[in-house]
């Protein structure tokens, strides 16, 4: 299979090329600097990669049998009014450039799945409620930022089998969440940030790639699916369980007004958070390699 991939340099983006290549699929990277791409993915390691920028992003989409759609800029920044603007424009702009391209394919040509890429802050937070890809929409800042994403992701051509998988926070090495969270909590001795009892609904980056390979693959995965584990946890435990792996006490709470001296209002990604389980992905049968939050850790961490 020809796989398209935008956002393709980052964290998951970068581990999904590598396994497709290594199972001899043809990769086009689509990104906006081709030199970072060149370093990500040297030809010496990646013999056979396409990297395109623009104006090439047409001609890969149409050319692919299937795309995945990673862009976005990080939220795990510091928002300000023109970062908030950024980490909306950021996602619809460029699925909706990779739409029109598939919805423009020359008729019996072009590509046959989409998978895109959103976020469980779809379902907005909650410390009681847990969802499921029944479960409504919320109503906050992120909740709006993921219905626009995937309505544009929807406008794609009723022919091309779209996949919407809402992402949890994804654990991995060198990268996403963990690689933020880690300096704080040394900072701090280590401890539950804010409250504790935010839910902390997560997945391993293993478990993600996997998640996304089969929806290119299998036909029977369409519609939205929940990428995260089956065992979300409180932020407390998930905060207990990183201590013990990295050997820190996790007695001292991080306060809010750290958190939020620190990130800003983007704090509210950590700070409050949302019990997402995998129906649909156990309903199809897929098998998490990591269930469970301190296997997970001890993999990456170890
Ligand atoms: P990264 O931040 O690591 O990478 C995203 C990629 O998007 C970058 O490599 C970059 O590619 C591209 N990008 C960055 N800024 C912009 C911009 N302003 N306009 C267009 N493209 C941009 O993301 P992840 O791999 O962590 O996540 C992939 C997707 O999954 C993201 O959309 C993210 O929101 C979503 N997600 C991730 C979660 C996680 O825990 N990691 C949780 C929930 C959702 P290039 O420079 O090559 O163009």
């Amino acid at each position: 299979m020809t796989v398209s991939i935008t956002g393709a340099t980052g964290f998951i983006g970068k581990r999904l090329v590598q396994r497709l290549h290594a199972d001899n699929h043809s990769v086009h990277v689509l990104t906006r600097s081709r030199s970072k791409a060149e370093l990500i993915f040297p030809v010496k390691d990646f013999p056979g990669i396409v990297i395109a920028d623009e104006p090439k992003w047409k001609d890969s989409i149409q050319g692919s049998n299937a795309v995945v759609n990673l862009a976005g800029t990080p939220i795990s920044t510091r928002w300000s009014s023109e970062v908030k603007r950024d980490i909306k424009e950021s996602r619809v702009k460029v699925t909706s450039k990779v739409v029109d391209h598939i919805n423009s394919s020359p008729e019996g040509s072009g590509p046959t799945v989409l998978v895109n890429a959103t976020a469980v802050g779809y379902y907005g937070t909650s410390e009681t409620k847990v969802f499921d890809e029944q479960s409504p929409s919320g109503n906050d800042y992120l909740a709006e930022v993921c219905r626009e994403w995937e309505a544009t992701a929807l406008r794609v051509n009723k022919g091309v089998r779209l996949v919407r998988i809402r992402i949890g926070v994804v654990l991995g090495k060198d990268g996403g969440a963990l690689a933020k969270m880690i300096p704080i909590f040394m900072m701090f001795a280590g401890g539950p940030l804010g409250s504790g009892r935010q839910w902390f609904s997560w997945i391993h980056l293993d478990d993600m790639v996997n998640l996304i390979y089969e929806a290119l693959s299998n036909p029977s995965y369409e519609g939205v699916i929940n990428g995260t584990a089956p065992n979300p946890v409180r932020i407390a435990e998930m905060c207990q369980h990183l201590g013990d792996v990295l050997g820190r006490p996790s007695w001292l709470p991080v306060p809010d007004f750290a958190l939020k001296a620190v990130l800003g209002e983007g704090a509210c990604v950590v700070l409050e958070g949302q019990k997402v389980v995998p129906a649909k992905a156990k309903e199809l049968g897929f098998s998490f390699k990591y269930p469970y939050v301190k296997d997970a850790l001890r993999s990456i961490l170890l």
